[in-house]
């Protein structure tokens, strides 16, 4: 059996060697053949100088660096794209993901489950982001077709047909955590405790996280636009209603005329509602726009694996090679 394992790398010139060892001789006791397939997303450091020797000391190491930073969804596509091994781990360059948990990935698919999870608890983590965690998982499972488990991330051992499958996703909007989720199969989970970063710092700042959570919630269905229509038309019975009041008022009392706050409120809160429906129409449009244009989801600078096509046109096999 060969085992790949995926790292997208950026900007981690601090912590890359020292993961790598460690990576190289936990994988070694495990005694199975395999490869280590770096992304490097467009580092601005050193990472892409350190992958490079790395690849020419160690005959493991496959690496892609990426033209410009494309962000960890395309490097993990990239990296499952040029894997090759019977089963493939993705995990962080940083050290929060221990290679330790990579033999019980191994037992556990070897027991026959195509994705083999490993859910980090969140200590440690400020309490802030807990609790926000906690009730977006809430809301956000109500809403979206796959379930998505709160402190399940994308460290994971996926067989080579998971794999394939992931592969055949090919949308532009890529949310990972939803994909793999989709796609399904015999899945086992298993916590670990969750470590600290150790060098280097986390890339996720608060707005970053708000938009992967909008991400989220639009990659997976329509239920935003479903609720954009109800609650418009919630709010046009209101007013009918309110209509019917007044007019009705009007026939009994008389014509007065109070009203000018009501109207200002009226006015600004529908607009407002308007602005929102429009917002969320146009997170449609724009996604559309992306996938319609069919760009690459990344472009390659340098790399040591060859992906040669072989086979027919309809049905192209793509063989891997290392380039020496
Ligand atoms: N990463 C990447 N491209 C990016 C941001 C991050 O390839 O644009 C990699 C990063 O090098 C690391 C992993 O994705 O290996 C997770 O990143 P980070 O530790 O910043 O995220 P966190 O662990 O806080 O979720
Ligand atoms: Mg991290």
């Amino acid at each position: 059996m060969l085992i790949s394992v995926v790292v997208p790398c950026f900007n981690e010139e601090d912590v890359i060697a020292r993961f790598h060892d460690h990576l190289v001789m936990e994988l070694a006791m495990i005694g199975h053949d395999f490869e280590i397939v770096y992304v490097d997303d467009g580092s601005r450091d050193r990472t892409l100088s350190i992958l490079e020797q790395l690849g020419d000391r160690d005959g493991h190491v496959r690496f892609v660096s990426f033209s410009r930073n494309f962000g960890k969804e395309a490097a993990m596509l990239a990296g499952l794209q040029h894997a090759s091994g019977d089963a493939v781990v993705i995990m962080d360059a940083d050290l929060q993901h221990p290679p330790e948990l990579i033999r019980r990935m191994v037992d556990l698919h070897a027991d026959g489950y195509d994705q083999v999870i490993a859910k980090r608890t969140r200590e440690g983590d400020r309490v802030t982001r807990t609790i926000a965690a906690r009730a977006y998982y809430r809301v956000i499972n109500r809403l979206v077709d796959v379930e998505l488990v709160d402190g399940v991330g994308d460290f994971r051992m996926l067989s080579r047909r998971a794999t394939d499958a992931v592969l055949e996703l090919t949308e532009y909007n890529r949310f990972s955590k939803g994909l793999f989720a989709w796609v399904g199969f015999p899945t086992a989970t298993f916590e670990y405790q969750n470590a600290v970063r150790e060098q280097g710092r986390s890339k996720w700042t608060f707005g970053k996280l708000l938009n992967y959570g909008l991400d989220g919630l639009l990659s997976f269905n329509n239920k935003p636009l479903r609720i954009a229509l109800y609650l418009g038309m919630l709010l046009l019975s209101v007013a009918f209603a309110y209509a019917a009041w007044i007019v009705g008022g009007a026939l009994v009392n008389g014509v007065r005329t109070p009203g000018y706050v009501t109207l200002v409120v009226a006015i600004t809160a529908l607009s407002g509602v308007q602005m929102v429906m429009l917002g969320v129409a146009g997170e449609y449009v724009g996604r559309i726009y992306y996938e319609v244009k069919r760009r690459p989801h990344y472009l390659v600078k340098a790399t040591n694996v060859a992906l040669v096509q072989t086979g027919s046109r309809n049905a192209p096999e793509v063989r891997k090679e290392l380039v020496r």
